[in-house]
């Protein structure tokens, strides 16, 4: 990554899985974690970095496993969505607890607990220094919130997808199973899908390959690398067209 990229993101779209927020946990959420996390954030608004953040909701609920257990799709998706609402107000308070100004955006509309989705106005939020969170995904079921981060970091007009994972990049399988997995410093959009490497399902992938929003994979537990990797520091995947 050349100099002058910190430059380049000056809007960027942090995505992180429900699961982070677990910590140790096996369920739910860790205030220790959320603390950590949002202080990562918060070095990244000090950079001068505009953010927006889409947060999933695996560590409550995931509507295929509701689904496998006799609800409707549709129904367990809603409550899948409902799960991203808690991560993104508990997120919300770890940022205002030291001082990050947030705003939460929810896409199915909740009025009496956050604003709803309204693209301009989140843009606006963001031009005023607020971190914006955009919670309930895309408000339809059949979708992830990969997908939602690919969408709103289009409709942001954002310069990079940021997913901070469990692991410290996109590996050929997974690290944790297979002791000699290999690990990429960048990959073709289209290596990605054809090679389906599990980093972000394949419509995310898509949607960020169509608007040319290039993807950066790192670890969210390594302290300090959200800030590293804005500023091209550190150990992170770039999947992009550009190699
Ligand atoms: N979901 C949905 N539509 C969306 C985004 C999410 O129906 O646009 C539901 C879906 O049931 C999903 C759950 O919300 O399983 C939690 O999101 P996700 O699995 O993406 O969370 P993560 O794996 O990132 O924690």
């Amino acid at each position: 990554m050349a100099e002058g990229d910190q430059q380049r993101f000056k809007r960027v779209l942090l995505k992180v899985s429900g699961e982070a927020l677990m910590g140790d946990r096996h369920f739910g959420i860790n205030p220790v974690t959320v603390d950590r996390i949002a202080s990562e954030i918060k070095a990244v608004t000090e950079l001068g970095t505009e953010i927006c953040l889409v947060i999933g909701g695996g560590n409550i609920f995931r509507g295929m496993s509701g689904a496998a257990a006799g609800l409707e799709r549709g129904t367990a998706d809603y409550m899948g969505m409902l799960a991203t609402v808690m991560n993104a107000l508990a997120m919300q308070g770890g940022l205002e607890r030291i001082g990050v100004p947030t705003r939460v955006q929810s896409a199915i509309p909740m009025a009496t607990i956050c604003e709803p989705f309204i693209r301009r106005r989140a843009i606006r939020h963001m031009e005023k220094g607020r971190v914006v969170i955009f919670a309930a995904g895309t408000g339809s079921p059949y979708f992830t919130t990969d997908t939602t981060a690919a969408l709103r970091a289009t409709e942001m007009n954002c310069d990079a997808i940021f997913k901070g994972t469990q692991v410290d990049g996109v590996y050929s399988a997974d690290p944790n199973k297979v002791a000699d997995a290999e690990r990429y410093d960048n990959l073709d959009y289209m290596d990605v899908l054809s090679r389906d490497l599990q980093v972000m399902d394949a419509s995310a992938v898509s949607l960020a390959r169509e608007n040319s929003i290039p993807i950066l994979v790192f670890s969210i537990h390594n302290p300090n690398s959200f800030a590293s990797v804005v500023k091209g520091e550190g150990i992170f995947t770039v999947i992009s067209d550009t190699i």
